[in-house]
């Protein structure tokens, strides 16, 4: 029996007519960084959705180190340790980069709250971990793509997660912070936590990942090594554009 962190089975999502997930069952061992890749459309995004409570499934079940958290909402399993970034980061922008982070204890709380000093201090690691606390009090309007998806990272990070999920992580992050954010990711495996990531770029898998399942029209369609999976001919025409 492998240890999975996190396991779906038939896990399905249909919009109306479009069938997005069509019977997902993965298995995340612990520890590990697994990829998905996938053509547009294929339900990369919608699969994370349905993981992490911001869509209901319509059949399926998920568990997450161990327990079923299907029918639990967003707050409640990112409680339980399972973050998750989206495809297009949404900062509060009209607060800072701090604020941002302690946000995440904040939020619906009220303004008169007073923030303990752990978590203070928690933020702070994080902005100096994540090397982001040189804007630590820059609005998050102004800062670029790429510290806005290690923004993104850092609020997940407020909550230790011992797994997360990243919808393509360094769409559009210039090269050099690019190569920044693979380095926290690889850092943060290190630490033990896994990692589930959506990504278009191979470049950014081809280093991180421990294994790569691929979606085709809501499906699993092939899973293995980074190396095998993108060496099969299919997967290069289809999904890598070759
Ligand atoms: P990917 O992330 O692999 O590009 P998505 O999961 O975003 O794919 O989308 C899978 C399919 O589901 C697409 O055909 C998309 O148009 C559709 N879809 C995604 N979200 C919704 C939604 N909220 N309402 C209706 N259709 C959706
Ligand atoms: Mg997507």
């Amino acid at each position: 029996m492998s240890d999975y962190i996190l396991e779906t089975a038939d896990l399905r999502k249909t919009f109306g007519e479009l069938v997005a997930n069509d019977g997902i069952s993965l298995g995340v061992e612990r520890g590990e960084v697994h990829g998905i890749i996938g053509p547009n459309g294929s339900g990369k995004s919608t699969f994370f959705n349905t993981v992490t409570g911001f869509l209901e499934p319509n059949g399926g079940t998920v568990r997450f180190e161990g327990e079923d958290v299907t029918n639990l909402g967003p707050d409640e399993i990112a409680r339980a340790g399972l973050g998750r970034t989206f495809q297009i980061a949404s900062p509060f922008t009209d607060l800072t980069v701090r604020e941002n982070l302690l946000s995440v204890y904040t939020a619906g709380l009220g303004s008169g709250l007073r923030i303990p000093d752990e978590k203070r201090a928690r933020a702070q690691n994080i902005l100096e971990q994540l090397e982001i606390e040189h804007i630590a009090e820059h609005e998050a309007s102004d800062i670029s793509g790429g510290q806005q998806q290690l923004l993104e990272l850092g609020r997940i990070l407020m909550l230790d997660p011992s797994c997360i999920m990243l919808d393509e992580p360094t769409a559009g992050v210039n090269p050099a912070l690019q190569a920044r954010i693979i380095d926290h990711l690889q850092g943060l495996n290190d630490e033990g936590r896994t990692f589930v990531i959506i990504e278009h770029d191979m470049s950014v898998i081809s280093g991180l990942t421990d294994r790569v399942s691929v979606l085709n029209q809501g499906q699993i369609v092939m899973q293995g090594d980074f190396d095998s999976v993108t060496s099969d001919e299919r997967v290069r025409e289809a999904y890598l554009g070759e």
